[in-house]
């Protein structure tokens, strides 16, 4: 499920290291390497999962498992006051990383 040259799924496999906050069987919460606020997380889940278009029931029960999860990790990290979700798709979003992540960005008032 795992994708050999993919960097979330190197991340996932420990062989590239990162900052975690939270893990279990299904997904992986670490802490973005050049933060856009001053808490920015990435949520994502343990199958290699490219982009939101390769949608389908697997791929949405992961994303449903981990928009489940999310207010708990986000009251853990300090974020009570609120926090804004983002899943960049495809190239006009500017997405870099192609393993799909949920952006949680907070611990200030955002701008638009
Ligand atoms: P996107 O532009 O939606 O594809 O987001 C990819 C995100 O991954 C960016 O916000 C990067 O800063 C972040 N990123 C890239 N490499 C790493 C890494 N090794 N550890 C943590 N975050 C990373
Ligand atoms: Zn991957």
């Amino acid at each position: 499920m795992l994708d050999k040259d993919c960097l979330f799924c190197k991340i996932i496999r420990g062989e590239i290291p990162s900052a975690k906050v939270y893990e279990d069987e299904k997904m992986l919460v670490f802490k973005d390497i050049e933060p856009k606020a001053k808490v920015h997380l990435l949520a994502i889940p343990k199958n290699h999962f490219k982009l939101l278009s390769e949608m389908d029931e697997d791929r949405a029960e992961d994303l449903k498992y981990i928009l489940k999860k999310i207010p708990q990790i986000a009251k853990e990290n300090g974020l009570e006051n609120g926090y804004r979700l983002i899943i960049n798709q495809g190239d006009d979003a500017g997405q870099t990383v192609f393993h799909l992540h949920v952006h949680i960005l907070g611990g200030e008032v955002l701008g638009w």
